[in-house]
């Protein structure tokens, strides 16, 4: 349908116009530093106004090192205000993950700090460090007033000015890397138009204020946060504290220091805040309700946070949707601790079965998307490359049903459905039967190689003295499971395989299990 966008729609336009309504609010919080909205447009036009000066324009492409760091969130506002894209790059990112995407995006400038860039394979790209970007303000290790002075110095935008030429809803913002938990990384085409619809339809659904108090604790490299819960804060006038890592204790420290009333959290991070000796104390008193997702809610974890007055949000969605296409408040619905929710107002959302039909209430099929917040392509070196079917269907490869309110499930990912004896397991639904056995700390369950039946189901279980054994695992799992989904195998290991946002690799597990993807019989 034609639906008309308002003038304002590009990425960062609402920060722009705090600035100039709100412009003493706090914006942004790390570490022993804050910025109001005001210092925080004034970083964000100094830095790009640098930018233009080392010769970056409207149309280019910017990779950018997305770790937590206030230096990060205003590159990524600089870059896209000026109608260049962003792309953002895991910490982690190694050399071939990284060379591939170098490859494919040819960027005019990289963005990282000095030891990073180092080594790396650029060709022509300019190499900017964050020192060299960061204005006086931003400076969190000393970047003094030389500093400043040479922002000072001016470009083509003056501190004070607006932007001359505000980028249009078609032209790209992000191109979002997919975390490649499952293979080559590829980049999803965002324009300002899939970010502001995405933000529309995150703000129909969250229960965000504007006294939120906002506390961000995964690197900011992934654009579900990037275009998450900084952008649904800021659009409220909120403030978003940033931490500098995950750990629960920081956690916790944070939330009792700024009375944080909002956070972001993959379930890995909320699993372990929610074991933490400190949980139950007074610390914790001001959070009201956290956003979880990237991966399946854990219902002994939600469990938790509610029973502590903690809403739990969980969303799904992934890169190519820029954020969340579904959201529910878990524990509002009666014995539903990992519902996904039902989808938001502009997206539509099919279960398709394998004939191509929609599959019935409580049905299990393919996740299909279709609504202007979705990529449409992707890039590549050789142009843009169609992400959608020739309808507009992004096929999402998640396996999902509805129940009969309307509320979808995520069941799993069609590429890591387990086919043992030739029965289909879905590692999630073993992996949330198993959280809350005594001892295990994290669980991940993936298929081994198996003459016989094909594969056989493998958890690979984090765990507390005692360690639980496979008799412990089967005892828990009677009533609970069809005998069929129950691990054959345990394996005791010192840490899962996570990627810099805490999504567990899948293909890492998969390789310490002795199976290698492509020997794997096909899903589905
Ligand atoms: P790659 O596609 O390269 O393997 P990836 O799929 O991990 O990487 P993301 O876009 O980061 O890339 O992750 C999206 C996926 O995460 C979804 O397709 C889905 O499988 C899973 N996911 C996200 N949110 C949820 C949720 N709330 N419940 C269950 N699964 C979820």
């Amino acid at each position: 349908g034609a639906t008309t966008l308002p003038e304002n729609n590009w990425f960062g336009a609402r920060l722009v116009a705090n600035a100039a309504e709100a412009g003493s609010r706090v914006a942004l919080v790390f570490e022993d530093r804050s910025w109001t909205y005001a210092e925080l447009d004034l970083a964000i036009r100094r830095t790009l106004a640098r930018l233009a000066d080392r010769g970056v324009r409207r149309g280019d492409r910017v990779v950018m090192r997305g770790e937590a760091r206030p230096e990060a969130l205003v590159t990524m506002f600089a870059v896209t205000r000026m109608g260049a894209a962003l792309v953002p790059v895991h910490p982690q990112m190694t050399g071939h993950e990284l060379a591939v995407i170098l490859e494919e995006t040819a960027p005019r400038a990289i963005v990282a700090d000095r030891g990073f860039l180092e080594g790396l394979p650029l060709g022509t790209s300019l190499r900017l460090t964050w020192d060299e970007l960061r204005s006086g303000e931003l400076g969190s290790d000393g970047g003094g007033s030389g500093d400043e002075q040479s922002f000072e110095a001016g470009g083509p935008v003056e501190a004070g000015s607006p932007v001359a030429d505000p980028p249009a809803g078609s032209d790209v913002a992000i191109i979002a890397f997919t975390s490649g938990t499952s293979g080559r990384p590829k980049g999803a085409v965002l324009t300002h138009d899939n970010l502001y619809w995405s933000q529309v339809n995150g703000m129909a659904r969250l229960p965000v204020g504007e006294d939120d108090v906002a506390l961000v604790a995964t690197p900011l490299a992934h654009v579900a946060v990037l275009g998450g819960l900084p952008q649904y804060t800021w659009a409220r006038r909120g403030t978003v504290v940033l931490a500098p890592r995950f750990d629960p204790d920081l956690f916790i420290d944070l939330v009792r220091e700024h009375g944080v009333t909002a956070a972001f959290a993959v379930p890995a991070m909320l699993s372990l805040l929610a074991r933490h000796a400190r949980f139950d104390s007074p610390d914790l008193n001001s959070l009201r309700w956290v956003l979880a997702g990237g991966a399946p809610a854990l219902s002994s974890t939600t469990t938790r946070l509610l029973g502590r007055g903690v809403r739990v949000v969980n969303s799904y969605g992934l890169t190519e949707s820029s954020a969340g296409v579904t959201y529910a408040a878990l524990g509002e619905v009666a014995d539903r601790t990992t519902s996904a929710g039902p989808p938001v107002p502009h997206v539509e959302l099919l279960v398709v079965d394998e004939k191509g039909a929609s599959a019935p209430i409580d049905g299990v099929g393919e996740i299909w998307l279709r609504g202007p917040s979705v990529a449409s392509s992707y890039w590549t070196a050789g142009g843009l490359r169609p992400a959608t079917d020739p309808d507009g269907w992004f096929h999402t490869g998640d396996r999902g049903r509805y129940d009969a309110q309307g509320r979808l499930e995520v069941v799993g990912r069609a590429k890591e459905l387990i086919i043992s004896g030739g029965e289909n397991v879905d590692p999630a639904e073993v992996e949330n039967a198993l959280a809350d056995l005594p001892g295990v700390l994290e669980v991940a369950v993936g298929g081994s190689p198996d003459p016989v039946w094909g594969e056989i189901v493998t958890a690979f279980v984090v765990a507390s003295a005692p360690e639980p054994a496979l008799d412990d695992i089967r005892a828990h799992l009677e009533g609970r499971l069809a005998r069929h989904k129950w691990p054959r195998r345990l394996r005791v290991v010192p840490a899962l395989p996570r990627g810099a946002t805490g999504k567990l690799q899948r293909r890492a597990l998969t390789e310490q299990a002795g199976v290698h993807p492509a020997d794997r019989p096909a899903a589905g």
